[in-house]
C-alpha cells in the first residue's frame, strides 16, 4: 500500500464521495443501500452536469426546437397554415422549469431520507484516509471521486477578450444571437447547433458550425455523418468543414474568426461564440496532485478494471475517470466504484465496458452500440454488414419520418451482433433491443422471431434482423423444398 502507516486505526465513515454528479450520486445510493455510513459532498448544485448544464436542459431545448420543426412541416400533415410566435426568452425559462421538475430526485432531501449524509461545500483530499470540508477533517476508509469535468477551453488568441458561451453559460442566454459560431462538430456541438438554428429560421439567426475534420460526429461512420452534415445544410446551418481556428480578432466592434482551411486563412464573422470542443476532467485543486494520484495520458485519473486509483481505497468513477462521458457509464462505473470500496478485499468486480449504448439527440437521432465499421475497420475485425432504411417502415411513413437507416455489424456468417447504428427518429430508443440483445448473447435469429407490435418503430429492428436473415437463406434447402412442393403440386 503507497500510504502505510498514514493509516488510521479507526474510520468516522466508510465512504466519502466528492461530488454529486450522475457518479457520486449513484456511489453514494448504492453505498447507503447496503448500509455503509457515507458521506456525499458537492461543491454547486446537486445533480452534476446532467441536471444543472448537461443532459437535462439540452433534450428540454431540443424538445422546444423539435416542436417548432414540426409546426414548420404542417402543411405536409394536412394543415393549412399554422403560425407560431415566440419569445426565446420562455424557451429558456421553460428549459429551467424542466429542471426544477427533475431537481427533486437528485435532491439533498431525497439522498439523506437513503440515508446519505450530504455536505454541501468544496472537498480536498487531505491523506487517502482523510477529507477537508468546510474546515472539518472527516475520516473515511473509502474516498471515491466522482468530480466531474468541465467544457475545454483552448488556448486561441484573442479568445480571453470574448465573451464566449460554453455548455456551462449557454443556458443562461435570454436571446437569440444574430450569428452564433459553434466550434465542434461532437454530439454537444451538434445538439446545440441544430437547436439554435431552428429557433432562428423566422427571425434570420444563423447558425455556424465549425468543425476541425473532415466531417461531423468523426466517432461515427461516414455515412451516418453524412446524413447530419446533409439534414443541417437543410435546415441552413452554415457547415465549415475542415476549419482549424487561428484567432479572434476584433475590427469595428465586430466579431471574427480567423480560421484555417485547405492551407488559406479565412474569416468568419460572428456575434456570439459557442465552445463545444470536448470536456477537461476536474483533477485539480482539491488535493489529488499532492498526493501523487495518477493520472491518464488523457488528463483523466487513471483507474484499474476494478476503478481503483493508484491509492486502493481511493476510487474514481464518471466523466473524471473516462473513458466515456455519459450519464450512464457514470452511473455503471459508480456500482463497481461503490461495491468494490465497501467490499475490499472480501470481494471485487471487474467494471464491464463490453455493451455501452450511447446517442446524440440530433434530429435525427444517432444512436449506437458495440462498434461500427470504422472501429471494426481499425480493430481488424472481420464483419459482416445489413442494411435496413428507415422509408420502409411503414409507422416511420405515416409518421412522416422516414430519413435514416438501422445498420447492424454481426459476425462472418454467424447472427452475433458485434455493434449496431441507428440513425432516425427515436434511435436512442430503438438502439435498447440490441443493447439487451447483445448484453445477453442473443443474436438477430432471436430479434427475428420475437412478436414486435404493429406498427410501431420497434418493428426496424426486428426487419434489419430479417434482412439478415434473407442473407443467409439457406440456399440449398429452399431448392430442396421447391422441389418438394412442385412433386406434392403432381
Ligand atoms: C450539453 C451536454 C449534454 C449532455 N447530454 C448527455 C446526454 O444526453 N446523455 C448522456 O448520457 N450524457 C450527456 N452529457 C454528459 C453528462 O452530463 C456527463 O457525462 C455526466 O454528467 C457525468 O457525470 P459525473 O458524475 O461524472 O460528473 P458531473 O455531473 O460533472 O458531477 C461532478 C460534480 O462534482 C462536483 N465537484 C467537483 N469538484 C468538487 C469538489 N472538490 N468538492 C465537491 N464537489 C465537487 C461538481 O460541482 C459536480 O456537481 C451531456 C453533457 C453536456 C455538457
Amino acid at each position: 500500500m503507497p500510504f502505510g502507516k498514514q493509516k488510521p486505526r479507526k474510520f468516522d465513515r466508510n465512504l466519502i464521495v466528492i461530488g454529486a454528479g450522475a457518479g457520486g450520486l449513484v456511489a453514494a445510493y448504492i453505498a447507503a443501500a447496503v448500509k455503509a455510513k457515507v458521506t456525499l459532498i458537492e461543491k454547486y448544485k446537486m445533480g452534476g452536469d446532467c441536471l444543472n448544464s448537461g443532459c437535462v436542459p439540452s433534450k428540454a431545448l431540443i424538445r422546444s426546437a423539435r416542436f417548432l420543426a414540426q409546426v414548420r412541416r404542417a402543411k405536409e400533415f394536412g394543415f393549412d397554415s399554422v403560425t407560431v410566435e415566440f419569445d426565446f426568452a420562455r424557451i429558456m425559462q421553460r428549459v429551467q422549469r424542466v429542471i426544477e421538475q427533475v431537481e427533486p430526485h437528485d435532491s439533498i432531501e431525497r439522498y439523506t431520507s437513503l440515508g446519505v449524509e450530504v455536505i454541501e461545500g468544496e472537498a480536498s483530499v487531505r491523506s487517502p484516509f482523510e477529507v477537508e470540508v468546510n474546515g472539518r477533517v472527516l475520516t473515511t476508509r473509502n474516498i471515491i471521486i466522482a468530480t466531474g469535468a468541465r467544457p475545454f477551453v483552448p488556448e486561441i488568441p484573442g479568445l480571453d477578450k470574448l465573451d464566449y458561451l460554453t455548455s456551462d453559460t449557454v443556458w443562461q442566454l435570454r436571446t437569440l444571437p444574430k450569428r452564433l459560431l459553434v466550434l465542434g462538430g461532437g454530439p454537444i456541438g451538434c445538439e446545440l447547433a441544430q437547436s439554435f438554428a431552428c429557433f432562428g429560421v423566422d427571425s434570420g439567426s444563423k447558425v455556424i458550425l465549425l468543425q476541425r475534420g473532415t466531417r461531423l460526429m468523426n466517432r461515427e461512420d461516414e455515412d451516418v455523418s453524412a446524413l447530419i452534415a446533409e439534414q443541417f445544410e437543410t435546415e441552413g446551418i452554415e457547415l465549415r468543414l475542415k476549419h482549424i481556428a487561428k484567432a479572434f480578432i476584433k475590427k469595428d466592434g465586430r466579431k471574427y474568426l480567423i480560421a484555417e482551411h485547405e492551407g488559406q486563412s479565412v474569416e468568419i464573422e460572428f456575434d456570439q461564440l459557442l465552445l463545444a470542443l470536448g470536456r477537461s476532467a476536474n483533477v485539480s485543486g482539491f488535493g489529488l496532485e499532492e498526493l501523487g494520484v495518477k493520472l491518464s495520458s488523457g488528463k483523466t485519473i487513471e483507474v484499474n478494471e476494478f476503478l481503483q486509483t493508484n491509492y486502493p481505497n481511493i476510487y474514481a468513477c464518471g466523466d473524471v475517470a473516462g473513458p466515456y462521458q455519459f450519464t450512464h457509464t457514470a452511473a455503471h462505473q459508480a456500482w463497481y466504484a461503490s461495491v468494490n470500496a465497501l467490499f475490499r478485499p472480501f470481494k471485487k468486480f471487474r467494471v464491464d465496458y463490453s455493451v455501452i449504448p450511447f446517442a446524440s439527440f440530433t434530429d435525427p437521432e444517432v444512436a449506437r452500440v458495440g462498434i461500427n465499421e470504422q472501429e471494426a475497420k481499425a480493430q481488424g475485425i472481420a464483419y459482416e454488414v445489413t442494411h435496413y432504411r428507415l422509408d420502409d417502415l411503414d409507422r416511420a411513413i405515416a409518421d412522416g419520418q422516414t430519413q435514416g437507416f438501422i445498420k447492424v455489424l454481426t459476425l462472418p456468417g454467424k447472427d452475433k451482433i458485434l455493434g449496431a447504428t441507428i440513425v432516425g427518429e427515436h434511435a436512442g430508443d430503438l438502439i435498447a433491443e440490441f443493447v439487451t440483445a447483445m448484453r445477453y448473447g442473443l443474436g438477430l435469429n432471436k430479434i427475428l422471431a420475437t412478436i414486435h407490435i404493429y406498427p410501431t418503430w420497434m418493428e426496424a429492428n426486428k426487419f434489419a434482423a430479417g434482412n439478415w436473415k434473407k442473407a443467409h437463406a439457406p440456399q440449398k434447402l429452399l431448392q430442396w423444398v421447391a422441389r418438394f412442393h412442385r412433386w406434392r403440386r403432381g
